[in-house]
């Protein structure tokens, strides 16, 4: 009735009003009035209005089960009700169980720090790195080797191992000793080689920087199994097990950031999985809880951490986080992993990532889109001016194709910055509950927003 939406109204606009005087957004700069979301469901998001959108990146790349699972809702009720918090100093049932069936899940012998978010789980790897080689003798490697384009995190030492300028502008000097290499990105190679004079130079330039660095000074390298929020780039076949030869030709520790890979994402449990690589040091985050709560961890071998053990004074790992592995994170986790397992969902992510990945190419004839790389249930799509020049497409042109997708009720995303101050790369990481029809709807969804550009 006419009441009921007259009340609707004026709530949206107190919200709005409080929205604008009190909330500090994340990477927004508060000119437009935000969408705000009451509910979920699946795939499906409902606003204040009562529409519904599609919601294709999973949040940020992160609901891999879905919106609105009342089995996770119980687990969370039933464990807080039992213990809300003893610190991980002690020890408790969900915490031993999730480190026992992420170390599992892992196919080795791991050993789980529980921290809150990505950033955390990667701070605390290069902390481990640099304690443990101390710890074994080699005091002077402190330096680790990332690549441009790599989000690792926001906080200093994880936003020293990125390599996306735009992000750290403003806030430098970070946490000193990381080196960036250029990343394998076939599209735009940095080296300038095409698919039949590439010789993996992306691979082979961490030898070359590990030496000149001087291997004794290099505690670890710091990747991601595809690049994800630095613009969706794949490395070519054989990338990753090259890399981990030339960490173990220098001694050098692979830590693999798994924030978005794992959990499914890559269609198997972690993206190493899929190059057939064991990491020394695996950091996870949000697919760990499919962002019902934060939390988030860093396995590591299990043998490094031996040099942590029987030791007194400095030489145990003296780092603590007060909620990093609280009970309610913990239970909401195993639950997660439980329905991942259940419902086939990281072969059902595998499964409609192929159809992605067959109907994205659909659009590949299209005169803006210059090159679209998949991964597992994942898709960037490199909008270009021009085809032959490569001329990324300008800011105007992608906010055209978002606001045409969100029109027709489907909410993507945009990565990027491949081309300094572009971000040119439109994103899809949906939900594992995705149905083969949606799928197609989100190709022919795109292709109509692509086709409204002038
Ligand atoms: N590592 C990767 C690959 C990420 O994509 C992110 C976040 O997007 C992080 C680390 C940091 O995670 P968080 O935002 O939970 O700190």
């Amino acid at each position: 009735t006419q009441g009921t939406q007259d009340t609707q109204d004026t709530v949206k606009q107190r919200l709005l009003e409080k929205d604008r005087k009190h909330l500090w957004h994340h990477m927004s700069v508060h000119s437009d009035d935000p969408m705000i979301f009451v509910s979920g469901e699946g795939c499906w998001l409902t606003d204040i209005d009562g529409n519904r959108y599609f919601d294709a990146m999973s949040g940020l790349w992160c609901v891999n089960i879905g919106h609105g699972r009342k089995e996770m809702a119980a687990a969370a009720a039933k464990q807080m009700e039992l213990l809300a918090y003893v610190p991980l100093s002690h020890s408790h049932v969900p915490a031993i169980e999730l480190a026992s069936k992420i170390s599992g899940w892992l196919g080795g012998e791991y050993r789980i720090f529980f921290s809150n978010s990505g950033s955390d789980a990667n701070e605390v790897a290069f902390k481990i790195a640099r304690q443990y080689y101390d710890q074994i003798g080699q005091p002077n490697r402190y330096k680790f080797i990332s690549r441009h384009r790599a989000y690792h995190g926001n906080s200093m030492g994880a936003l020293g191992a990125t390599g996306q300028a735009q992000r750290k502008f403003k806030y430098e000097p970070l946490g000193t000793g990381f080196q960036h290499v250029p990343p394998p990105y076939c599209y735009r190679c940095p080296f300038g080689k095409s698919t039949d004079s590439c010789r993996m130079e992306c691979a082979g330039i961490y030898d070359q920087v590990i030496q000149w660095e001087g291997p004794e000074t290099v505690a670890g390298l710091i990747v991601e199994p595809v690049i994800t929020g630095g613009g969706m780039i794949v490395p070519p076949p054989g990338y990753l097990k090259k890399v981990k030869e030339i960490c173990d030709k220098h001694g050098v520790l692979l830590i693999v950031d798994e924030v978005i890979c794992g959990f499914g994402r890559s269609g198997e449990k972690f993206g190493h999985c899929n190059y057939g690589v064991g990491p020394d040091i695996v950091t996870m985050a949000k697919g760990l809880t499919s962002a019902y709560a934060p939390l988030s961890a860093t396995a590591v071998r299990a043998d490094l951490y031996d040099s942590f053990r029987e030791r007194s004074g400095t030489d145990h790992f003296r780092h603590v986080n007060t909620f990093g592995g609280n009970p309610l994170s913990c239970a909401v986790a195993l639950k997660n992993m439980e329905i991942l397992e259940d419902e086939k969902l990281i072969q059902a992510s595998g499964e409609l990532g192929r159809r992605l990945s067959e109907r994205l190419l659909g659009l590949s004839a299209h005169r803006t889109v210059g090159d679209i790389r998949t991964f597992g249930f994942a898709a960037g799509i490199e909008l270009v001016e021009d085809k032959e020049t490569k001329r990324p497409a300008s800011a105007e042109n992608v906010a055209k194709v978002i606001e045409s997708c969100k029109q027709r009720g489907l909410l993507i995303g945009k990565n990027g910055d491949t081309v300094p101050g572009y971000a040119n790369v439109l994103t899809l990481a949906p939900p594992f509950v995705t149905t083969p029809e949606e799928v197609d709807w989100m190709a022919s969804t795109l292709e109509i927003a692509l086709n409204t550009l002038p």
